[in-house]
């Protein structure tokens, strides 16, 4: 991170406040294709399309603040991870990054599975033709009556992540005449984020039955006893938006371990690991993830070799990528409202949205980036940070970032990369309307969840 450059004009002081951005890019009115999805172009005249739309049409007939899904885009890394994976494993996507029926659809056509940790999740996938078998049911506090309903429509897997999870399912299942496919999940002791990984002392978390301890073979044991359970492998998702593959070697090593433990103790070989999610994608710039078919190679590699160790079977690998597959597929747009220059500190653009369509700034200090789309400008960089319309002043969706200091109110300002954990985390903070999600692909776009609207919010409030 460079803190030397720094642009002229007067809006500026000479020296930049301290932040976490680079230079100003080069061309402001460059996209880096690292952080847009697939079809985004600037055309001729300057505005910025999608799916052959332009952004400006897009606001006038859907309305600013917008997510703008690629669907193309979309389809294609659903298929580049299914492909890399091939036909001896599984991909199933975390529904919890952005799950809508058309979402569902689409990966059911690209033959994807689907992970889902919510009985309306799970309602949302089958509604909309997702086949039971095709679903895993996750989540560290499962109601009774969500289990009931995951048993009852035979999803193909349950993860389960507590003992009293494990009696709880057996009994379900047992009572409805079932025996469920389950997995155990585990925690290896290993935590992973972005470009490191921690391996030691990370069982501190509420997800997962700890390996150390011996807690996780007392879980398999306990499974393999119950008759409404048919215990089919090992589950270990170690963190979210990773580089590195380092924690994925470890994780791989510890979970083997276990399998070959299992064998050791029960003379079975469970037949399944997943591997979780938590792929990391390139939210600016400086991020450079890697493509799906080297993070199949690599965790194939991973796995077959400790089973080569273990002499053990290779067991079935699925993996649970999320934000890796969505994403890079949306941008939202947003109108710039005010504009407010401080004086030797940055310039503060405030659009129609903010941290109620993305919390991540907000909850995990997120970085993203930020362009001018529906115009191209000449004029010099200006340091911004945008902000949202909330009574907040953590309200901010980019920390720090460069917009042409000719922007003005009006303008259209797009984030990429805002795909994953936006809409599904958005909140009515301040009795914000939550933005659609419109779809575009060949020159079509399409609203495939819509905007809330007064009447929607309204309707709720009973009292
Ligand atoms: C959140 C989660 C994922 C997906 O994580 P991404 O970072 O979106 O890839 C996968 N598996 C489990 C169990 C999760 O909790």
């Amino acid at each position: 991170m460079s803190r030397s450059a720094h642009p002229a004009g007067p809006r500026h002081a000479d020296v930049l406040p301290e932040g976490h951005y680079s230079a100003p890019p080069a061309d402001l009115n460059a996209l880096d294709p690292k952080v847009w999805a697939e079809t985004v172009d600037r055309a001729a005249d300057g505005v910025v399309t999608v799916g052959g739309i332009p952004v400006t049409r897009l606001a006038e007939e859907f309305g600013t603040p917008a997510y703008v899904l690629d669907e193309a885009d979309f389809r294609a890394r659903a298929r580049a991870w299914r492909t890399a994976f091939g036909a001896d494993a599984d991909v199933f996507y975390a529904g919890k990054a952005f799950l809508s029926r058309a979402v569902v659809r689409w990966l059911h056509e690209e033959g994807l599975n689907l992970d889902v940790c919510s009985g309306v999740e799970l309602a949302t996938a089958l509604s909309a033709g997702m086949p039971a078998d095709r679903i895993a049911f996750h989540g560290n506090n499962k109601s009774a009556e969500e289990i009931t309903k995951a048993v009852e429509s035979g999803v193909g897997r349950i993860v389960l992540d507590s003992f009293q999870e494990i009696a709880r399912v057996a009994h379900i299942a047992s009572s409805l005449g079932k025996r469920q496919r389950v997995q155990i999940r585990i925690t290896v002791g290993v935590e992973a984020h972005t470009h490191e990984f921690i391996a030691t002392a990370h069982e501190d978390q509420k997800f997962g039955i700890p390996l150390a301890g011996g807690q996780a073979a007392e879980a398999v044991r306990r499974a393999l006893q119950l008759d409404g359970l048919e215990l089919i492998g090992i589950h270990s998702h170690i963190g979210s938006q990773i580089f590195d593959m380092s924690g994925f070697e470890v994780a791989a090593h510890r979970v083997v371990g276990l399998l070959r433990d299992v064998r050791d103790e029960h003379g079975v070989e469970l037949p399944e690991i997943d591997l979780g999610g938590g792929l990391g994608i390139a939210y600016t710039s400086d991020d450079d993830p890697r493509e799906p078919h080297e993070i199949a190679k690599a965790l194939t590699e991973i796995v077959t070799r400790e089973c080569e160790a273990a002499k053990l079977r290779t067991p079935r690998i699925s993996v649970e990528p999320g934000r890796a597959i969505v994403g890079p597929t949306a941008f939202t747009l947003y109108e710039v409202g005010t504009i407010k220059p401080l004086d030797g500190l940055r310039t503060y653009v405030s659009v129609d949205g903010g941290m109620s369509d993305n919390i991540r700034t907000a909850l995990y200090d997120a970085e993203y980036s930020v362009a001018l789309v529906s115009r191209v400008s000449d004029a010099e960089p200006m340091l911004v940070r945008v902000v949202g319309k909330h009574c907040e002043s953590g309200d901010i969706v980019v920390k720090d970032a460069f917009l042409p200091a000719d922007l003005a109110p009006g303008d259209l300002i797009a984030v990429p990369a805002t795909g994953a954990y936006c809409r599904s985390m958005a909140s009515n903070y301040n009795h914000v309307l939550r933005p659609p999600v419109v779809a575009v692909k060949d020159g079509e776009a399409r609203v495939i969840v819509r905007r809330e609207t007064e009447e929607d919010l309204l309707r709720l409030d009973v009292g």
